[in-house]
């Protein structure tokens, strides 16, 4: 057996044999001339000359070996519907979906935008377009017209495919008017939006525009779409992710790389095999759904299952019951999940049977002690934590018990994942932190291994300046968080080192929930900082400055704006960008040079010592957020 640090080791010194290894886990249409051209750093091209598909190396290269076999399990707690799809079933549907996004004319480097609850008809979209070399960017069906608008801005789609409705705890949420409202907002209007018509909510059409899916698909039935060979280079997706500005940012990904990339990591981290099932609990709207709900799955021969649902209902023995059922042996959620579970009976758990389940990855968010006791113990399985990022698209710190089992420890996501070369560095020096338990930056030194982002969408000054010119006198990848290596390499995160946050998984730019919030007409200025809370990781509070102080002079007053304010996030965000409280306060504590002090009001909210405030401005700015945290 290979020993994991020489494995990791021979990652970094000798690249191109060890992808070259990597790169045999997929088929290429054409072989590649150059594993990475790294000539004009940071900008990475992995695999040159290379082509590939990434539908071909998901779904069609499969149907020699597998063609009956489980490839897309569908179950929906929402409606109550449960479909599975072999990998025939399969390549004949994104067939169908392929064919009618060329009739609505989309062509190879078009981007189609996707905006759909977890249904399959969103994962025929996905990979009907990676089939065409069309390049999807798939918006989480949670955000509302605001955001949606905002990206549609960015991303310039073609074509936009969309659904009447989703569903969330049996309440109907319709996408449709969400849809049509984000369209009038943004400047560029798509050619034509295709709608996958659930029955669950009236949908108006536009004439000329809207296509309704099941009429289109009626007509290529019999649909033979052939793979678009694409450079290895070709952009497979762009994913739009929140940062330290309010504008977010396109994470644009390749093809063969992230082929390669995912293939290797489902055999040396995650250990799923062709033939069995994958579960992944996350939404195709997020990177874990693109990587470990859709692709890597698929490219493994595995049987990938897509739920729509909440955890708890009809109750929390619902997952479990999935994995007896369909013989789940890898499973992935995040540890909000997990605390939301530990509050219902763990005989949820244990009435049934989990014999098929290898190991549950969490990821998404710090794995807390107790969290992932109760789980280990509850499942009776190893649970093993990874850490990663959007931009990295698969992990970065992780145990890769494909290539050498190793012991995870509680609160670490484990060591460097091969092909990153992590350094942990001082934030004002930039220089390399060397030992044990040294607080820094956690960096990486490129090139960024296969699989990783390639740019921002559009803004390669953009992806440079954000990602690769923080730390001073070096050109490294920073993850803006903190963390510490311990003697054996094993990582610990501390928390982000720029204004983002992160509610029960999901990243949050408080930039943007503030943007949001100084568009409504009484608010003159706004801070928003991210808390802990016990199930969700964290939460955004917000503190507002009122043009007109007296509007929140009463209770009932500052009551009925708080629910004003909370309204207008839902309307331009969506309601997961939400913060948990709005107060109100006549000043926000700021340097004397006028720049705000989130990391006082934070830890102020969490009852910390807000540290040296000798430059602060009014010092009765900090005590009113104090107060405030009384208030019921
Ligand atoms: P996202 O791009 O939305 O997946 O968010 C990535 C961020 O989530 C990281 O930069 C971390 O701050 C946090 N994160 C993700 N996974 C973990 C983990 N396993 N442990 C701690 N933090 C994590």
């Amino acid at each position: 057996m290979t020993r994991y640090a020489d494995f990791h080791q021979r990652s970094i010194t000798d690249r191109e044999g060890f992808w070259t290894e990597q790169a045999a886990l997929v088929d290429w249409h054409r072989p590649f001339n150059q594993v990475c051209d790294y000539s004009q750093p940071p900008m990475a091209r992995w695999f040159v000359g290379g082509e590939i598909n990434l539908c071909h190396n998901a779904v069609d290269r499969h149907l020699a070996a597998r063609a009956d076999q489980n490839a897309l399990i569908w179950v929906s707690t929402e409606t109550d519907e449960e479909r599975v799809y072999s990998f025939r079933e399969l390549h004949a549907e994104v067939q169908r979906m392929a064919a009618v996004l060329n009739e609505l004319g989309v062509r190879k480097g078009d981007r189609v935008l996707i905006y759909m609850p977890m249904i399959p008809e969103a994962a025929f979209a996905m990979l009907a377009c990676v089939r065409i070399g069309a390049i999807h960017s798939v918006v989480f069906g949670g955000f509302a017209s605001g955001s949606l608008a905002n990206r549609i801005d960015d991303a310039v789609p073609r074509v936009i495919v969309s659904a009447d409705a989703g569903s969330r705890g049996g309440k109907v949420i319709p996408y449709k008017p969400l849809l049509d409202e984000a369209i009038r907002l943004a400047e560029h209007k798509p050619s034509r939006v295709l709608i996958v018509d659930r029955g669950l909510a009236p949908a108006s059409r536009v004439e000329g525009r809207d296509e309704d899916y099941a009429t289109c698909r009626q007509r290529h039935l019999d649909a033979q779409v052939p793979c678009t060979w694409v450079d290895a280079t070709h952009p497979s997706y762009t994913l739009y992710t929140s940062g330290t500005t309010g504008k977010p940012k396109g994470v644009q990904r390749d093809t063969g790389g992230y082929a390669v990339a995912l293939a290797a990591s489902m055999k040396h981290i995650y250990q799923g095999n062709a033939g069995e099932t994958y579960f992944s609990t996350s939404d195709i709207g997020w990177v874990v759904g693109h990587s470990y709900i859709i692709y890597g799955p698929l490219i493994a021969g595995m049987a990938t299952l897509m739920y729509e649902g909440l955890p708890v209902r009809p109750d929390a023995g619902i997952w479990w019951q999935l994995v007896e059922k369909y013989k789940v042996t890898v499973m992935f959620t995040a540890p909000t999940a997990v605390r939301v579970l530990k509050k219902h009976d763990p005989a949820h758990l244990t009435a049934h049977d989990l014999s098929s389940l290898r190991s549950l990855f969490l990821a998404g968010e710090p794995l807390d002690e107790p969290t992932a006791r109760w789980i280990a113990d509850a499942i009776g399985k190893p649970v093993i934590d990874n850490y990663w990022q959007t931009e990295t698209g698969w992990p970065i710190l992780s145990i890769a018990n494909g290539v050498e089992p190793a012991a995870g420890k509680f609160g670490s996501p484990g060591m460097a994942m091969y092909g990153y070369d992590v350094k942990l560095l001082d934030e004002n020096t930039g220089a390399e932190l060397t030992g044990a338990n040294q607080k820094g930056v956690i960096a990486i030194e490129g090139p960024l291994p296969p699989g990783c982002m390639q740019t921002v969408w559009r803004d390669d000054a953009r992806f440079v300046n954000t990602y690769w010119k923080t730390v001073p006198g070096r050109l490294v990848y920073s993850t803006f968080d903190w963390g510490v290596r311990d003697e054996e390499g094993y990582y610990y995160i501390l928390g982000r080192t720029d204004d983002v946050i992160n509610v029960a998984g999901h990243r949050l730019g408080t930039r943007e929930i503030e943007e949001a919030i100084s568009g409504h007409a009484a608010v003159a200025e706004v801070a928003v900082v991210g808390v802990a809370d016990a199930v969700k990781g964290q939460v955004a509070l917000a503190f507002v400055v009122l043009k007109d102080p007296a509007l929140a002079g009463t209770k009932e007053g500052a009551a009925g704006l708080e629910a004003d304010v909370m309204k207008t996030v839902d309307q331009q965000l969506g309601s997961l960008a939400r913060p948990a409280r709005v107060r109100f306060v006549t000043a926000l504590p700021k340097t004397r040079s006028g720049k705000l002090l989130r990391r006082a009001i934070q830890a102020v909210c969490e009852r910390r010592d807000p540290g040296d405030l000798t430059t602060m401005e009014d010092p009765t700015a900090l005590q009113q957020i104090r107060d405030q945290l009384d208030v019921a």
